[in-house]
């Protein structure tokens, strides 16, 4: 059966469901035999798949390499591993053969985020009711328990920082010799790393500001809390903006604070002011930047102290003193 953008775009879970139920019961392919069609379900964790790769090139040494997604979609969806890339490569549109209807579901979901991940978690939760393990396909995007349906930690992010990211992108493309990314999935790999940056950092400091305990207890909508860079992400290389390690959890004053300079921690997590706030005679001040309102030491639940590397950063660098 054919489909058009339509079966993908607006794609219901009983219609996922449905098409779960299909791939379930298929056989292996052997050599020489023609694979089936592949199902919307299929294509659209493909192209959630190129997202999470960020940009790679589609060839077979990929298939080899097999990092998380590809292995994992092509047991379940009973395919080879070249299946997979290659049908990433048709819906980036870089194989001359490949289908134009993939190409025009990509141009649409690139340019809409939103939409793939929405669409993205129905195909899961469509997955997990026809019995599909989190073993089986993980949620690599880690998008699947969000409820609030919103990306964490956007908000860190500007215009200047996706340039700033494109670029280390494209230099390292140079150097490794591969195709260089749009700004798009430069982009959108941000995102994602952010988003997980955030959830990390969340969980970590047990869902409340360490400076003072700020929570809410609904966390079905926003939560108000910020995940926080102790290192600045402009200022961090890559691995240092995805590191639990460089973040803490802060209630908006309190991570505003920090990131200005008011507020910062010394090598055994005790809460330091600066001077300014110290000898404020502002009742609201003195509230918020002081016992018993304010802590004295932090404390990090999950268990991932900050590094004191970053922290010395912050102390020079940001600290108003
Ligand atoms: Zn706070």
């Amino acid at each position: 059966m054919p489909y058009d953008i339509s079966h993908y775009l607006d794609l219901s879970l009983p219609d996922a469901e449905a098409q779960w139920r299909s791939v379930l019961v298929r056989e292996e392919v052997g050599p020489g035999e023609n694979q089936v069609d592949y199902l919307p379900v299929e294509t659209l964790l493909c192209a959630a798949g190129m997202v999470a790769l960020g940009h790679v090139s589609y060839g077979s040494g990929l298939a080899t390499k097999g990092p998380t997604p590809i292995p994992e979609l092509a047991r379940l969806f009973r395919r080879r591993r070249t299946s997979i890339t290659s049908k990433m490569a048709n819906l980036e549109g870089g194989r001359s053969r490949g289908g134009k209807s993939d190409q025009r579901l990509w141009e649409a979901l690139r340019d809409d985020h939103g939409r793939l991940f929405e669409l993205y978690r129905v195909v899961l939760a469509a997955a997990r009711r026809t019995g599909v393990t989190p073993q089986q396909l993980p949620d690599f995007l880690e998008l699947e328990h969000s409820d609030a349906f919103e990306l964490l930690g956007q908000d860190e992010i500007d215009e200047s920082a996706v340039e700033v990211a494109f670029r280390e992108r494209l230099d390292q493309h140079r150097e490794d010799g591969s195709e260089r990314p749009s700004e798009r999935q430069a982009l959108a790999r941000v995102r994602i790393d952010q988003h997980r940056f955030a959830k990390a950092v969340l969980i970590n400091c047990g869902w409340a500001c360490v400076f003072c305990g700020f929570t809410l207890e609904d966390a079905s909508r926003p939560t108000l809390l910020r995940a926080s860079h102790i290192k600045p992400w402009r200022s961090s290389d890559d691995r240092e903006r995805r590191d639990v390690r460089n973040g803490v959890a802060a209630c908006p004053t309190h991570d505003a604070a920090f990131d200005a300079g008011d507020l910062t921690l010394s090598d055994d997590l005790e809460v330091v002011t600066s001077v300014r706030v110290a000898s404020s005679s502002n009742p609201a001040v003195r509230l918020m930047f002081n016992a018993p309102f304010l802590r004295p030491h932090i404390a990090m639940p999950g268990g991932y102290v900050p590094r004191l590397d970053y922290l010395h950063w912050h102390r020079e660098r940001i600290f108003l003193s």
